[in-house]
């Protein structure tokens, strides 16, 4: 195990070097992919400087001067803006090492060293980014010149978060009714020990997962809540994969925070399986669960790999009521398999479920997306349905079938940008969306004016998805 812990780092002449951290975008959260990298190298002596460019620019007295510039892609659309940000960032540092770490980075290679990046890394990139760096100091290549998707356990520490933005400028939870708190965010393990065939953690994680400890976790949480935070949103993929941690985690939040609240990310199958551990999420502060329901139809259930059907997707909306706790599904509403009528079905379904103020709009619109060395491969018959991969879109594209599939989700998907980062009511939004897949169908579209929406839940000011366009705003702080 490697844990960092090393003298000040310090060039030939004495000065200290520096070393800066680029997040493209996080869903609005903190990162913590910077924050725990930045504490490895902050303790191993090294100068570490933090952009966050979702609230700040490309500053060039930021990176004048560093040895080494480490950029984050744990999403695809964080990765769309950094290949974006590359060219300014290897004029900028002209001398620095360069670096792309995170979940999407193994999977770009060749893009990324084509931008000048020289080392790529995934998985528990801590060791290997301070090696990055050690060499950067030393005026070395670095040790690997080979992507480095490495997974062995490190040792955690606690995550240096002072050179991030202040914690107030990042997404904030929004209560029914209108009332807004802080929230920190955190996370208590990395991986999965699924395989979703579309599932970007997959290729990377190979079915494996990583707990970060229990003292960790709450070391962060605890300084979160110094800085202001109400409610801590848990990024972890799957927050029910080791289930034993998470509850450690959660009753040590609430015995030493009992005010704060959370929300976690928990797979269906999972909340079906350990139903029998909800009522303890609720009694520990637990407010939401954000779930990838994906889809409503088996099929593309099966063909996604994810070990649950579309009774289970009930269950748990039920299991989640009955303890009183909200759920938000996520969906790929639009895949090479979704028909005009099986969308109409999705839409169908959440509102029987009383779930469309559950829903943001963007969840409606998502298409199938298919990274470089996604699992959907190992379909017989897959690599037909996609054509040559695509360096703009960062995916192999495909082409529905039905013609009118793919103009509907273009048309939805322009709906939801043009509606901006402020999301339109989502019942208005649920309307419209349900008018033109009615269009798009040759068919009427039932009047919704007496349907029950369901409650509005509480949620975070940013939407989680993993890949969607970056929209003007986040691509003009370049
Ligand atoms: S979709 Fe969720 S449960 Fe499936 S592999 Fe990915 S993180 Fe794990």
């Amino acid at each position: 195990m490697f844990d960092g812990s090393a003298g000040p780092q310090r060039g030939a002449s004495g000065e200290r070097c520096k070393i800066v951290l680029v997040s493209p975008y996080d869903l609005g959260r903190q990162p913590f992919a910077l924050a725990e990298p930045a504490a490895w190298l902050a303790r191993a002596g090294f100068e570490v400087a933090c952009l966050d460019l979702s609230l700040q620019r490309l500053e060039p007295e930021v990176l004048a001067g560093a040895r080494m510039v480490a950029v984050h892609v744990g999403m695809h659309t964080a990765t769309r803006i950094a290949v974006g940000a590359l060219p300014r960032i290897r004029r900028l540092a002209p001398d620095a090492h360069l670096c792309v770490y995170g979940l999407y980075a193994p999977m770009n290679e060749a893009l990324l060293r084509g931008f000048g990046v020289h080392t790529v890394l995934g998985g528990e990139c801590e060791p290997a980014l301070l090696e990055a760096a050690l060499a950067a100091r030393e005026h070395r290549e670095p040790p690997d010149a080979v992507p480095v998707v490495k997974l062995d356990k490190i040792g955690f520490v606690t995550p240096l978060r002072d050179g991030l933005p202040d914690l107030k400028r990042y997404a904030h939870l929004k209560l029914p009714g209108g009332r807004v708190k802080v929230s920190g965010f955190a996370e208590a393990s990395r991986g999965c020990k699924h395989l979703c065939r579309h599932c970007p953690v997959v290729p990377v994680y190979q079915g494996r997962f990583r707990v970060i400890p229990v003292e960790v976790v709450l070391a962060d949480i605890r300084q979160q809540a110094i800085m202001g935070a109400e409610h801590i949103s848990f990024g972890d993929p799957d927050f029910f994969n080791g289930p034993t941690h998470a509850l450690r985690v959660v009753r040590a939040l609430h015995r030493e925070f009992p005010r704060l609240t959370y929300d976690a990310t928990i797979k269906i199958e999972h909340l079906v399986e350990r139903a029998d551990l909800l009522p303890e999420l609720k009694r520990t502060g637990c407010l939401f669960v954000t779930s990838a329901a994906e889809a409503v139809d088996d099929r593309v259930l099966r063909f996604l790999a994810k070990n649950h059907t579309s009774v289970d997707f009930d269950r748990a909306v039920g299991l989640l009521r009955a303890a009183g706790i909200a759920l938000a599904p996520t969906f790929v509403a639009f895949t090479p398999w979704t028909t005009l009528e099986g969308y109409l079905a999705l839409l169908e379904r959440v509102l029987a479920l009383k779930l469309v103020a559950a829903v943001p709009p963007v969840q409606l619109s998502l298409r199938l997306l298919v990274p470089a060395g996604s699992y959907l491969f190992k379909l017989r018959g897959f690599h037909n349905m996609v054509g040559p991969f695509d360096d703009a879109l960062l995916g192999f594209p495909w082409r529905h079938p039905d013609p009118r599939v793919d103009a509907l989700q273009r048309k939805i998907q322009e709906f939801v940008a043009r509606a901006g980062p402020e999301e339109p009511s989502r019942g208005a939004a649920f309307c419209e969306v349900w008018r033109m897949a009615h269009n798009a169908a040759g068919r009427a579209a039932p009047a919704l004016d007496e349907a029950d929406f369901g409650d509005e839940i509480p949620r975070l000011s940013e939407p989680w998805y993993c890949c969607a366009e970056p929209t003007n705003r986040q691509l003009a702080v370049l």
